[in-house]
């Protein structure tokens, strides 16, 4: 099963570091066309999880998204709900109203983050939460004991601030390590990602999970052979491999 990555739904700043973070709306919505036009669904991770192991994941495709930007809401959620499908997105707890302090000076945005009354709007629109940690932090650089209060404190805080349990973890920077897995599992998650390419089976450690991450400098043919062709991902991860080649050899 298929596990999507977002950062931004919206227009990327001129000059913005890592562009390829921003998703526009308007690709965005034509991604989510394309999925209910092919006969997918997009689920959160807890119905995705459901799906994987009863066998029925055939036909639906995980969305999340991290950090917990105001433009998944603005932007994402009317998209998502228009064709009655659910996300989850991965908050970092201690930075909810606030902006991505972690790495705006590196990619020249603040960009402001859901403040409870976003988040409670988030799940009004049938969406799910999950934890990307308290502070956005590299957990596998991180002494065991401080990385546990980052994935467990995480958990506490923003049951306190959605009323809801949270049930999912998504490792920051995709920072993870045997450790770190093991603390999300102790911490009571039922899952965890990562950023490792791949395609979700039903024997995958369900805290090691991987995930596909459409750029938004690609266009909706590539995410489509990402997100619904078996094997998709390798094929178009090979195919960028002998353009980088190619390129490498014309140079
Ligand atoms: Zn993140």
């Amino acid at each position: 099963m298929i596990i999507l990555t977002y950062h931004n739904v919206d227009a990327a700043p001129a000059g913005v570091g890592q562009p390829w973070l921003y998703v526009s709306p308007e690709a965005f919505a034509e991604q989510m066309r394309l999925l209910d036009k092919l006969g997918f669904r997009g689920v959160s991770v807890t119905e995705g999880l459901r799906l994987l192991h009863s066998g029925q994941a055939d036909r639906s495709v995980i969305i999340t998204f991290d950090d917990g930007y105001v433009d998944n809401l603005i932007h994402a959620a009317p998209a998502l709900a228009r064709h009655g499908f659910s996300a989850t997105c991965y908050v970092v707890s201690g930075s909810v109203g606030s902006y991505n302090a972690w790495d705006a000076d590196a990619l020249g945005a603040k960009k402001p983050l859901m403040d409870r009354a976003q988040l409670g709007a988030w799940l009004d629109h049938g969406m799910e939460i999950g934890s990307h940690s308290r502070s956005h932090c590299r957990l596998d650089l991180l002494p065991p004991a401080a990385a546990r209060e980052e994935i467990s404190v995480s958990r506490d805080q923003l049951r306190s601030i959605t009323g809801r349990e949270i049930e999912h973890f998504c490792y920051p920077y995709g920072g993870f390590n045997e450790t770190t897995a093991t603390l999300a599992r102790e911490a009571g998650y039922k899952s965890a990602v990562t950023t490792m390419p791949g395609r979700a089976r039903s024997a995958n450690d369900l805290h090691t999970l991987p995930r596909i991450a459409p750029r938004g400098d690609e266009s909706n043919w590539i995410f489509a052979l990402q997100s619904v062709v078996p094997g998709g991902w390798f094929l178009n991860h090979s195919m960028g491999r002998v353009r980088r080649r190619l390129a490498s050899l014309a140079s």
